[in-house]
């Protein structure tokens, strides 16, 4: 990791090194796998092997990172950084708020080149499996960026809600532009296009909300997924390997 991480840094704060671990029934149900109903075949299992040991190779996880006091809250919006936010239910979801933070995750562009030049030499199913991977991947960077966050604001006495992303729970697309202006990609690489798509494409924005009274009703869930070794304040027991 290049610096440890400062869950309040006002000025934009570069992590590297966050662990990624690809799940592969994530990776099969971005193929349009349901979990418990389809069976991998062993060829697919290989090729599943294969595209891993090959994205594993090729990513660069990233994650820039920045807090911003809130200006201003109600129901469906919250004001920050001269900027302002409007997300569906946002109040009753998230509860009173100190501060937002503003993060931009990425793996890089590595798998994507490759999984275009497979796609280019029709090699279509070790294509399709590197591209699922590396989706599968950045949610993952995403989450050990929310459970990093969320164990860097506990002894603070703050407490981290969980990300969303414009895009998805009704938060407009269109505002991925407010919150590149809250916390840049540039740091890392990653460029917001006016019709709002990222480049590199593996790569997720998104905000949590910190406060001393902050909602954090998905602790347990949230605890079971989290990978952070030395969390005094863990609530159930991690249901994967534990890496940190
Ligand atoms: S174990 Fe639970 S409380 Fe601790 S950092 Fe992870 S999600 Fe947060």
């Amino acid at each position: 990791m290049s610096e440890a991480l400062r869950v309040l840094s006002p000025v934009p704060s570069v992590l590297q090194g966050l662990p990624v671990r690809i799940d592969r029934d994530e990776v099969l149900r971005f193929q349009g796998y349901k979990q418990g109903v389809d069976v991998p075949t062993g060829e697919v299992v290989g090729l599943f092997d294969e595209a891993v040991a090959l994205g594993e190779r090729l990513m660069a996880p990233r994650v820039v990172y920045r807090c911003v006091p809130i200006a201003g809250q109600s129901a469906h919006l919250i004001e920050a950084g001269g900027e302002r936010l409007h997300i569906p239910e946002i109040g009753r979801l998230w509860g009173r708020l100190a501060a937002v933070g503003a993060g931009i995750c990425t793996i890089g562009d590595a798998i994507e080149t490759r999984a275009s030049a497979l796609f280019e030499a029709r090699e279509f199913p070790l294509a399709v499996m590197l591209d699922s991977v590396g989706s599968a991947a950045v949610e993952s960077l995403a989450a050990s960026a929310n459970d990093l966050l969320c164990q860097a604001a506990l002894p603070e006495g703050l407490q981290v809600t969980n990300r969303i992303s414009p895009g998805y729970a009704g938060w407009d697309t269109a505002e991925q532009a407010p919150l590149f202006r809250l916390c840049s990609g540039g740091p890392i690489g990653v460029t917001l296009n006016d019709a709002c798509f990222m480049t590199p494409t593996k790569s997720i924005s998104f905000l949590v909300g910190l406060g001393p009274d902050a909602r954090v009703d998905h602790y347990f869930t949230q605890c079971r997924r989290c990978w952070m070794r030395d969390c005094a304040y863990r609530r159930a027991p991690a249901s994967v390997t534990v890496h940190r």
